[in-house]
């Protein structure tokens, strides 16, 4: 499964954001180093289709995607150096395919910040700054290798140009992420800079209600993606029922909830995306890469529905909607036949015709 690592300082929430995305009880402890263990959670992404084709369908459950997320141990300074949790942190956060920085944006006198002040631009340069280190570090190791195998011609030169490349970048202070340079030829190297990463800015009610705020932390990480949340109002939200939950987040001016944000954002920086099966049993979301074709697809139901793929019957959601049934969207000639080529597009609910 596709794993988002949930990063950031001691005390910026982590686990209280955890909590709420596990609805389990992990400890959220008012010290530095409290979070000792990774922990896996799945989130559902929700999907409000979901709803509409059971309706139609009649369908007993509703199965929406999931997105995994790692609740990984605080960085520290010098993490990249193996003080601390140094070591630990930095194999967990190597398994991720992508990284979600949390950052402290409130201000509460009774939680210890580790550097003695609550300033998100600067929580956010010591981790990128562990985070590159490690990388330089990866890079400098592998370098006299490189250099002698391409010698020896037994390795091509893209993989020594794109190595000497990086850690130009790197040394310059830059996330690889936010380069243009082509890493495919030292991906196996599992730099971490190289990965996605979304920012979580965990502040309070009265920040997430001020444009100004908002725009000022969005600009600290532009063009990344930035989410807005309070990580003790999220852990409130999973203990109310849905009513109660939407009524709490319109108090506060929020349609969606933080951990929805998360979950959408995260399964599109992934590059995932859905496509949508309907029927008496279950109405469900599957989760595929986006750009896949058809019987990949189908695949992901079955290697049997990918091995013998004839056709996939395609109706666009909103059609469905508008036409109201299967066949009658058939009828008005909303229902497209679609072969291994076909390219899915996202609200597309599909049936697939295969051999056994
Ligand atoms: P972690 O070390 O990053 O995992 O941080 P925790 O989730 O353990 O949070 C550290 C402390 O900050 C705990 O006492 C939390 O209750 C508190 N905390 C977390 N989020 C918020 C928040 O949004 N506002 C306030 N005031 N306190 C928070």
């Amino acid at each position: 499964a596709l794993t988002l690592g949930i990063v950031g300082l001691p005390n910026v929430g982590k686990s209280t954001l955890f909590n709420a995305l596990t609805k389990n009880q992990v400890l959220a402890a008012n010290y530095p180093f409290a979070t000792i263990e990774p922990n896996v959670g799945v989130v559902e992404l929700p999907d409000a289709r979901l709803k509409v084709l059971a309706e139609i369908f009649g369908s007993e459950r509703i199965l929406p995607a999931a997105v995994s997320f790692v609740d990984i141990a605080g960085i520290v300074r010098g993490a990249s150096e193996g003080e601390g949790l140094g070591n630990q942190f930095l194999a967990n956060i190597r398994e991720a395919d992508a990284i979600v920085q949390v950052v402290r944006g409130f201000e509460d006198g009774d939680v210890v910040h580790v550097d003695g002040k609550v300033e998100p631009a600067s929580d956010m340069e010591t981790i990128n700054t562990e985070l590159i280190l490690a990388d330089l570090q990866t890079i400098e190791k592998a370098l006299p290798r490189f250099e002698k195998e391409v010698k020896q011609k037994r390795l091509d030169s893209s993989v020594l140009e794109a190595a000497n490349e990086a850690k130009a970048a790197l040394d310059e202070g830059t996330l690889l992420s936010a380069t243009k340079i082509d890493l495919e030829p030292i991906k196996e190297l599992g730099l971490l800079t190289a990965k996605p990463m979304i920012f979580v800015f965990n502040i309070d009610e009265a920040a997430l209600s001020s444009e100004e705020k908002l725009a000022e932390l969005a600009a600290l990480v532009a063009p990344a993606k930035a989410i807005f949340l309070d990580a003790q109002t999220e852990s409130e939200l999973i203990d109310l029922d849905p009513e109660e939950a939407a009524e709490l987040l319109a108090s506060l001016g929020q349609d969606e909830s933080g951990l929805s944000q998360l979950a959408r954002i995260g399964f599109d920086t992934l590059g995932l995306q859905t496509y949508l099966t309907a029927g008496p049993k279950e109405s469900r979301a599957w989760t595929i890469r986006k750009g896949w074709k058809a019987p990949a697809a189908a695949g992901v139901i079955h290697t049997d529905f990918e091995r013998g793929f004839i056709k996939a019957e395609v109706i666009s959601f909103d059609d469905l909607v508008e036409t109201g049934s299967t066949a009658e969207a058939r009828a008005k000639g909303k229902a497209r036949m679609e072969g291994k080529d076909y390219v899915m597009q996202d609200g597309d609910v599909v049936e697939f015709r295969f051999n056994v």
